[in-house]
C-alpha cells in the first residue's frame, strides 16, 4: 500500500495582509509549511507533493531542503491545485490532501486517517464538534437566523482518501470546492470524521501564530548541554575569544582561529541537540577549516538547531584564565555572540574566572573555556 501526501501552499497570503505568505511564515524556527512536510515524512508517507505559485518554488525549495519533496504548480483555485498535484500522485493507493496553513499536523495524525482508508473507509477528515451558537447575519451585522449546531463539526485538513476514488470524484468534478471531502460526496462517495485535533487549526490571521505556537509548544522539552575547550598559548599579539580580538602578548594555538570560548558554546549545543561534537562536523585534519573564523562553526550549530526546529533560550560561556583579562571585553563578547544566534544579550552570558595561579592556566601555559547552552526542543 503506497500513500502521497499533498499540500496545497499555492496562496498569496493577501487576505492575512503583509507580504510574505503565510506558508513561508516563522513558525518555532521553522517556515510554516516545513512543519507539515516534517509531519507526513515521520509519519512515513512515501511521496509529498507540494503545489506552489511558480513564483515561490524557489522559495519552497530552499525551505524544504531537508526532504524529499516533489513540486507541482499550483492553479487558480484551490481544486485546480489539488487536481495538479493529484496527476503528480498517480500511483498512490491512499491520498492525503492538506492545507499549507494548518501546520499543527502530527504524525500521529496521520497515521490514524491513513488507518481509517486502509481499513476501508472511501474518505476521511479529523473534524471538531462546534461549541459555540452559529448565526447567520446580513452584511450589516444584523442577526438574521439561528443556524441549528446539532452535530454541526468545523473540518480540517488533511482529509484522506482512497486513491482511486479521489481521482474519479476530480475527474467527475466541475465546479470548485473548497475542501476535498465535499468533492467526494458530490461524486456519491461514502466520508466519513475522525476527532479532529485543536492544534490544526487553520493559520489565517498574523495574531494565530502565537495561539498556534501555544498549541504546537504543548509537546516541547528543555535540553541542556555543556562544552568544554582549551588551546595553548604561543606566539601572537592577541587572542580571540568569542569572536573578539583581545590584544594580549601571547596568541592561541590551533587549526582554526582557537577561539575556544566559542568551541565550548558549539560543543554545548551540539550536545543539546545530541550532535556529536565540533570536531566531527569541521575535523582539523580538513584544510578548509586551517585559520577559519569560528563565527562559521556556530552559525552552523544555529543552523542545525533551527533545522531539529529548536529555539535556543540562552547560552553562559565562562573564560578560564590568569590573563588576557576578560572583563574589559566581556560586554563586546556577549554583543558578538548574542548576534551570531540571534539571541538578545540578555540570554546571552559571558564571564570569567582564574585557577589561583594552579595548574596548566595558572601557568599560563594555555586558555580554556566552558559553556552551557539551553535549547527548547520538539523532539
Ligand atoms: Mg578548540
Amino acid at each position: 500500500m503506497s500513500t502521497a501526501a499533498i499540500i496545497v501552499a499555492a496562496g498569496s497570503g493577501q487576505r492575512a495582509g503583509g507580504g510574505t505568505p503565510k506558508q513561508f511564515w516563522p513558525l518555532l524556527g521553522r517556515p510554516v509549511l516545513a512543519w507539515s512536510v516534517a509531519a507526513f515524512a515521520e509519519a512515513g508517507v512515501e511521496q509529498i507533493v507540494v503545489a506552489i505559485a511558480p513564483d515561490q518554488e524557489a522559495r519552497a525549495r530552499e525551505a524544504l531542503a531537508a526532504w524529499k519533496v516533489d513540486f507541482v504548480n499550483g492553479g487558480a483555485t484551490r481544486t485546480a491545485s489539488v487536481r495538479a498535484a493529484l496527476a503528480a500522485a498517480s500511483n498512490a493507493d491512499t491520498v492525503l490532501v492538506h492545507d499549507a496553513a494548518r501546520p499543527g499536523l502530527t504524525a500521529a495524525m496521520v497515521r490514524t486517517l491513513v488507518e481509517q482508508v486502509q481499513q476501508g473507509a472511501d474518505a476521511v477528515a479529523p473534524a471538531l464538534p462546534l461549541s459555540d451558537t452559529l448565526l447567520r447575519s446580513d452584511g450589516a451585522g444584523r442577526v438574521r437566523e439561528t443556524i441549528d449546531r446539532a452535530d454541526a463539526h468545523a473540518v480540517q485538513t488533511p482529509q484522506a482518501f482512497r486513491g482511486a476514488v479521489l481521482r474519479a470524484a476530480y475527474a467527475a468534478a466541475g465546479a470548485d470546492f473548497t475542501d476535498d471531502l465535499s468533492v467526494v460526496r458530490a461524486y456519491g462517495g461514502e466520508t466519513q470524521l475522525v476527532r479532529g485535533d485543536v492544534r490544526l487549526m487553520k493559520l489565517t490571521y498574523p495574531e494565530d501564530i502565537t495561539v498556534i505556537e501555544t498549541l504546537m509548544s504543548g509537546e516541547r522539552f528543555t535540553c541542556v548541554g555543556n562544552g568544554v575547550d582549551a588551546h595553548r598559548f604561543g606566539e601572537g599579539d592577541h587572542v580571540t575569544l568569542c569572536g573578539v580580538r583581545i590584544p594580549h602578548h601571547k596568541g592561541l594555538l590551533g587549526h582554526s582561529d582557537a577561539d575556544a570560548g566559542w568551541h565550548a558554546l558549539v560543543d554545548a549545543i551540539l550536545g543539546a541537540l545530541g550532535e556529536g561534537d565540533i570536531g566531527a562536523h569541521f575535523p582539523p585534519s580538513d584544510p578548509r577549516w586551517k585559520g577559519a573564523d569560528s563565527e562559521r562553526f556556530l552559525r552552523h550549530a544555529r543552523e542545525l538547531a533551527e533545522a531539529a526546529g529548536a529555539r535556543i533560550l540562552h547560552v553562559d560561556v565562562t573564560i578560564l584564565c590568569e590573563r588576557p583579562k576578560i572583563g574589559p571585553h566581556r560586554e563586546a563578547m556577549r554583543a558578538r555572540t548574542a548576534a551570531v544566534l540571534g539571541l538578545p544579550v540578555e540570554r546571552v552570558s559571558v564571564k570569567a574566572t582564574t585557577t589561583e595561579r594552579m595548574g596548566f592556566l595558572g601557568r599560563e601555559e594555555g586558555l580554556a573555556a566552558q559553556a552551557t547552552a539551553t535549547l527548547e526542543r520538539r523532539r
